[in-house]
């Protein structure tokens, strides 16, 4: 059987085509940039006033008050020696300041001014280029916008950007047993909860599913449902019937509508049935059913594709190795992703590992990776994948 790292090789070295588009730029969070961007000019553009307070020419201790500059004003004024202009945050110096005060540690009588706090050369003042000079690279290519980075954008004056396009997300869930949360359910029926956990994993990164369907285990049903997803989504992510019971059809059904098997079955716990395929630029994830076991594959094998069909520069989900609180036997025979929780620098493996739990995962914030049959002792660092 494939081993973890193997089967997040086959997916990593996936050629994938990518598509673009220029969006506005409040419309672009999540979105990752398709060209670097450059400052098209220093930042600040002009020296200015960091303080609601006077600047002031020379160092000294009193000065006559000439004029105001409020933010958004063209200064006309050219200090000389002794002279101080009133000025607010944001705007431009006049010519010849030394330094600006702020207003709480000076007094004014008529047009004279006091200084009650000594005074540094260039205090308070925002100087023209010093966070970024004219040219220089902000962004690289690949980057997700952040609100940060939206509103960084925006301070460049910069108003449509140039992003890759998301892959257009499908889900189809398959079971007999399942029925919508809200509905009544009979004896041997559960609520489907699957579509609802990946569809706000894929929410939760940045991601939407455009259609969600949920089909009974019938072979003829998926097999329609499959092929028309693979009509205009970029990725199918299907969950449930993807094992060896005589009800567990999305296998074939995947088959007879052409698509290639990269693999099937990875040696960890949970997850073991999962299923990753291609058709030309389409790509499938056949998840299994229970609850944690397609959530926690889609945190570790889905979301990196996602990152690359979408242009990111990230690769999956961010990863810590933090000490453990408690000692810790891994009796499964397989590598393990367990549901666990970081807190105050510790993380601990939570009750409730069972492939169908998905209490420990939520009441969690982390999947901690161990090898099989493994003993970690308090305080030993392990492997966590942060999942929220
Ligand atoms: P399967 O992979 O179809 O064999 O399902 C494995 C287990 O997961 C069974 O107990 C199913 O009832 C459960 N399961 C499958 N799909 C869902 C779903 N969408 N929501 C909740 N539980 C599910
Ligand atoms: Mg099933």
């Amino acid at each position: 059987m494939l081993q973890i790292e193997e089967a997040l090789k086959i997916i990593r070295n996936q050629q994938v085509q990518v598509k673009t588009e220029t969006r506005e730029l409040s419309d672009c969070l999540g979105f990752s940039l398709f060209n670097e961007i450059s400052a098209p000019f220093d930042m600040p553009a002009f020296d200015n006033s960091a303080m609601d307070g006077y600047a002031l020419c020379g160092i000294s201790k009193e000065y006559k008050i000439i004029g105001e500059i409020a933010a958004g004003d063209e200064s006309q004024f050219r200090l000389s020696e002794g002279e101080a202009v009133r000025i607010f945050t944001g705007a431009k110096v006049p010519e010849n300041t030394s330094a600006v005060m702020m207003q709480e540690k000076t007094k004014v009588s008529g047009n004279k001014l006091f200084i009650e706090q000594p005074l540094k050369h260039g205090q308070s003042i925002r100087k023209k280029g010093e966070e970024l000079k004219k040219g220089e690279i902000v962004f690289q290519k690949g980057y997700t916008i952040t609100p940060a980075g939206i509103g960084m954008i925006g301070s460049l004056g910069i108003d449509k950007v140039e992003v890759f396009k998301k892959p257009i997300i499908h889900l189809i869930t398959t079971g007999n047993e399942l029925v919508k949360p809200g509905t009544l359910k009979k004896g041997g029926q559960i609520f489907e909860s699957n579509s609802y956990a990946l569809d706000s994993a894929c929410e939760d990164f940045g991601f939407s599913c455009k259609e969600k369907k949920q089909i009974q285990d019938d072979f003829k049903a998926i097999k329609n449902g499959i092929k028309d997803s693979l009509n205009t989504a970029d990725i199918l992510i299907l969950s449930g019937g993807i094992s060896v019971g005589d009800y567990d059809f999305v296998k074939q059904a995947l088959e007879e509508n052409g698509v290639q098997e990269h693999f099937y079955k990875v040696f960890q716990k949970p997850g073991k049935p999962l299923y990753f395929g291609r058709k030309e630029n389409k790509f499938v994830f056949a998840l299994p059913g229970n609850p944690a076991s397609s959530l926690s594959c889609f945190y570790i094998y889905v979301l990196p594709l996602l990152y690359k069909l979408s242009g990111s520069v990230k690769k999956g989900l961010d990863r810590l190795n933090l000490p453990i609180a408690k000692d810790y036997d891994n009796k499964s025979d397989r590598p393990s992703f367990l549901k666990a929780n970081i807190q105050n620098g510790f993380v601990e493996i939570l009750d409730g590992q069972g492939s169908s739990m998905i209490k420990s995962m939520a009441l969690g914030n982390a999947l901690v990776f161990m090898d099989a049959t493994i003993s970690v002792k308090k305080g030993e660092g392990v492997d966590c994948y942060l999942i929220s």
